[in-house]
């Protein structure tokens, strides 16, 4: 209640915004996950790794725009991407250089994108490479893992979400080989495809290679189109963790920061399922979408691939979130506090749980509410202290995050522990 009264009192413009937004728009929010009790801060603008919101104070950034933010905000190198290819104007309604140029790499880098089109989200990136499978394999049933997300309409959590699309899913348990293996030998022959992020984003929790693998081989022997929803994960090396894990699935979806921190979506995957978007073919399948290749994105996206984030910018930041997560369990150790930090590479999950969690089964649903105060309590304190990041305690590190901004985030955690236990 302390923190959430000078939570209040210290941001009086994003409260007057909060009300003002909630007349036109429920919740005064277009993205739910950005909404957390009282109200969320309302940001003025953003530079590198420093966020300013409107009452004036400066964040360092962790969110890193739930991973779209992999370059910093107004970083001057996507900038000038941008400015240049605005100068020759926005969606030209027809091909672009940029979209080849971006292609070409992506396909170069990601073993299993031999051929891929381009979208406007990772929603929608899932929602072609599901309909691509159903209509390669001519079977109906997809099946995704209990605690995943592949999109607004593609939630997967126990009790089902009544927005997501009307796909016969079947709902296995993630990072649970023998319980994921029976389900799929139970429902083969309907199967079109097994949709899986090889990191669970909801709570950080990294597939065991050995899981991947298990699906991979039991795809391969059912016919069965195995996507990778490498929404997230794209950016854990330059391949992604298919390259990294050496896992090559059937088809790949991306978003998130591969449009320089514009709208993006791609879906890609095995030629022979990917050739049938050739409009040239008699029994073509259509896929449109008016800003799939619209120039500011393309020209961003390809920028920031081929001048930022080449293999060695991917090993620093990697380094980054390594330190984060180990310093976090270092101090969690030292004051025998039940504080977890979770994840892989530059993505830190929080838990507060004195557990190993590798599986969402392993939260127990009963520690809900003491949980979710305590995710609250240091996200304020956080706030209070210049640090931001997502409620629930995920993390996505961007590129212009110092090795002393690492630090201060240490420092407060400890602070955070010490004042928990007095
Ligand atoms: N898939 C994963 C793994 C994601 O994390 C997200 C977004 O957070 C999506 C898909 C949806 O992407 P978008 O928000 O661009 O529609």
């Amino acid at each position: 209640a302390e923190a959430e009264s000078r939570f209040i009192a210290a941001n009086p413009g994003s409260a007057e915004r909060h009300k003002a937004a909630s007349q036109a728009m429920p919740g005064g929010n277009t993205r739910t996950v950005l909404h957390f009790d009282p109200f969320p801060l309302a940001w003025r603008r953003g530079e590198g790794a420093v966020l300013e919101d409107i009452d004036g104070h400066r964040y360092i950034d962790f969110l890193g725009e739930y991973s779209a933010g992999l370059y910093g905000h107004s970083n001057p190198v996507i900038l000038e991407a941008v400015r240049d290819a605005l100068a020759d104007g926005i969606v030209l309604g027809g091909p672009n250089a940029y979209e080849a140029g971006l292609a070409s790499v992506l396909q170069e880098r990601f073993p299993s994108l031999e051929l891929l089109r381009f979208c406007n989200s990772g929603t929608e990136a899932n929602m072609f490479a599901i309909q691509t499978a159903r209509a390669a394999t001519r079977r109906s049933k997809v099946m995704v893992f209990e605690g995943g997300y592949h999109g607004g309409v593609f939630y997967f959590r126990q009790g089902g979400m009544p927005l997501n699309l009307p796909i016969d899913w079947v709902i296995a348990p993630y990072n649970d080989i023998e319980g994921s293996l029976d389900l799929i030998k139970k429902h083969g022959k309907d199967l079109a495809a097994v949709l899986v992020e090889p990191m669970l984003g909801s709570g950080c929790l990294p597939a065991d290679p050995a899981f991947l693998l298990a699906l991979r081989e039991s795809c391969t022997a059912h016919g069965i189109v195995l996507i990778f929803d490498e929404v997230m994960t794209s950016r854990l090396s330059t391949g992604g963790l298919q390259a990294a894990l050496r896992i090559t699935p059937d088809m790949t979806t991306l978003g998130k920061y591969i449009g320089g921190g514009m709208s993006f979506g791609a879906f890609g995957g095995r030629r022979d399922l990917m050739q049938r978007f050739d409009p040239a073919r008699a029994d073509a399948w259509p896929h449109a979408g008016t800003f799939n290749n619209n120039v500011l994105t393309m020209s961003a996206g390809l920028t920031g691939l081929t001048k930022i984030y080449t293999g060695e910018a991917v090993a620093r930041l990697n380094a980054k979130g390594d330190r984060l997560r180990n310093g976090i369990n270092d101090l969690a150790r030292r004051h025998e506090a039940p504080l977890l930090a979770t994840g892989h590479g530059s993505f830190v999950g929080l838990h507060f749980s004195d557990r190993p969690v590798t599986r969402p089964q392993d939260i127990d649903p009963a520690g809900e509410p003491k949980r979710k105060a305590l995710h609250k309590l240091i996200h304020l304190d956080f706030i209070a202290a210049g640090i931001y990041m997502a409620r629930r305690g995920y993390m996505a590190l961007m590129l212009p995050l110092s090795d002393a901004d690492i630090e201060k985030f240490l420092a407060a955690t400890d602070e955070f522990m010490q004042s928990r236990q007095q």
